[in-house]
């Protein structure tokens, strides 16, 4: 089961903090993580073990992650923008949230939502 994790850098410091709270679960057997780069840099270092870095979010990573959705391959993304910051790969992260929604994958894009869709994939 392939999780994608994101966050905008006014949220990094959030998710890395969700993740350490559910380190368990996101460094089981059956999940595969998939960040975007400094992203994934802080999980990596923060513990998760299994982590698929993809290019960094501005340099295309969402497009990246895009991609994998549209070929079947990712389950979840979690996405902890920051809506009170600018993005110069705001047609990127539209593409991604979009692509969820075209292909039904399941997306959160805060806390609260992250929550539940760990909670729903917890054994
Ligand atoms: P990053 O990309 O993890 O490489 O910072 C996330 C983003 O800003 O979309």
């Amino acid at each position: 089961m392939k999780f994608a994790l994101i966050a905008h850098d006014g949220k990094k410091a959030d998710l890395v903090s969700f993740v350490l709270k559910r380190l368990d679960f996101f460094n089981r057997p059956d999940i595969d993580v998939i960040a975007t780069g400094t992203t994934g840099k802080m999980l990596i270092d923060a513990g998760v073990t299994k982590v698929q870095r993809v290019a960094s979010g501005p340099m295309g990573g969402d497009a990246e992650i895009g991609a994998m959705i549209t070929r079947g391959e990712m389950q979840a993304v979690i996405f902890f923008r920051d809506p009170l910051d600018k993005h110069p790969h705001d047609v990127d992260i539209s593409m991604l949230l979009r692509l969820c929604d075209v292909h039904n994958v399941a997306l959160a894009t805060n806390k609260s939502s992250a929550k539940m869709l760990v909670h729903y994939h917890q054994k």
